[in-house]
């Protein structure tokens, strides 16, 4: 059988490199035949409150893991991670007087752009990387490793789980009602394209994957695949940027994602690095002047602030990511911009992964560390950051 999915083509960045095409075309076929995961009425009430965001009268707290496990579909653990996003999203809301959007990085988290496409064991193997549980698994161990495309089907069963249990415990936005929002990385072709379905609320087409989607740092070249994908849906969409974003780039970017759309369809979530944000976000800013009220802005003060730690690891000092939240607060207001959100890794288990403050990257060791990928926030943290967060945004006057 051969399903017609919608195709973008143009070189993508980040893809695995899948052993069989011919499994490959099945499994794409397959997803193309299957229910959306999300509601096209959920992505557009979503755009809807982006706008607000958008416009200084509510705020968006996006936040997950960095790779979600399929594990995490276990009803326990989604119900967790949706309990933690909306007692922080109540902080945040009571704290300031706002609405708070909640979305997370959750039900879809499945794949991860990487740096390097092979890992060097302590031993001297060398593997290819770990991209997330929607292409091969995190083992150190070469049968594991290899990407397979019927992960790819996997992923959308585990989404399918989330969303289920999401729903009965009335945590998934829906109708009227707003509750979470879903979103991942927009990052394998092969996933993204065949979930693409006609919208029956707008004229064209929307991503059926998640409510939300983003393009990370590493995907968003305006020649790529990705901001292409992008064009061609009416979900709300993010873009990263990182320390090498140019104005030009952020001018380009809303040009091609903004333009012709309402407020809230474009999110710009900036992950410039403590040290850098109050040098680079001004001219970012200035470059989407044409654009103000209808981009949100988003604080990532995770990406740009990962170091390594002395046992080898990654991690990230909470006291960067304060200063680039702070600092993102101060640059935004100063230009008369209002902050959109916070965009964070997290989880609800008390892990050892991001550091209180610098003395904690010569420690021993960093004894609860569980992320297959980026440190996340544990509970504590991400209570502090919040509140950090909640005090800034309560002081509308001068951070
Ligand atoms: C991420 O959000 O996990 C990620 C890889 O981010 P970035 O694209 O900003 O590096
Ligand atoms: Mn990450």
């Amino acid at each position: 059988m051969t399903t017609a999915t919608h195709r973008v083509r143009l070189p993508a960045a980040q893809q695995p490199p899948w052993a069989s095409d011919e499994r490959l075309e099945s499994v794409r076929a397959g997803l193309a035949s299957l229910p959306p995961l999300v509601d096209a009425s959920a992505v557009h009430r979503l755009r809807v409150e982006l706008a607000r965001a958008a416009q200084g009268t509510g705020f968006v707290l996006q936040g997950g893991d960095c790779a979600e496990p399929f594990l995490d579909s276990a009803p326990a653990r989604i119900t967790a991670k949706a309990d933690q996003l909306a007692d922080l999203a109540d902080l945040l809301a009571t704290r300031a007087a706002l609405p708070v959007v909640r979305i997370g990085r959750f039900a879809g988290q499945y794949a991860k752009p990487r740096s390097h496409p092979a890992e060097t064991l302590a031993d001297g193997t060398v593997l290819p990387v770990y991209r997330g549980d929607a292409v091969n698994r995190p083992e150190a161990d070469p049968a594991a490793r290899r990407p397979d495309p019927a992960r790819l089907r996997a992923a959308y069963d585990h989404a399918t789980r989330c969303l289920d249990t999401l729903l009965l415990q009335g945590h998934l936005a829906q109708g009227a009602g707003g509750a979470a929002y879903t979103s991942h990385e927009a990052l394998l072709v092969d996933l993204e394209e065949p979930l693409v379905r006609e919208d029956p609320e707008a004229a064209g087409h929307y991503s059926s994957s998640a409510h939300m989607l983003w393009i990370g740092e590493r995907t968003r070249q305006l020649d790529g695949w990705h901001v292409r994908f992008a064009e061609t849906v009416n979900n709300p969409v993010g873009v990263k940027l990182g320390p090498g974003a140019s104005p030009d780039d952020v001018r380009d970017l809303c040009e091609r994602l903004a333009r012709g759309h309402s407020a809230g369809r474009l999110s710009l979530i900036t992950r410039l690095g403590a040290a850098e944000t109050a040098r680079r976000l001004p001219a970012l800013i200035e470059a989407a002047a044409d654009f103000a009220g209808r981009v949100v802005w988003l604080c990532d003060p995770m990406h740009g602030n990962t170091v390594r730690h002395a046992s080898g690891r990654k991690t990230r000092v909470m006291t960067d990511m304060i200063r680039e939240v702070t600092d993102f607060f101060t640059v935004l207001r100063a230009h008369d911009v209002p902050p959109g959100g916070l965009h964070v890794e997290m989880t609800p288990d008390d892990v050892t992964e991001c550091v209180d403050d610098p003395t904690g990257l010569a420690t021993d060791a960093l004894p609860r560390y569980r992320s297959a990928c980026d440190p996340r926030l544990s509970p504590a943290q991400a209570r502090d950051l919040l509140t950090v967060t909640a005090g800034l945004l309560a002081r509308k006057d001068t951070p």
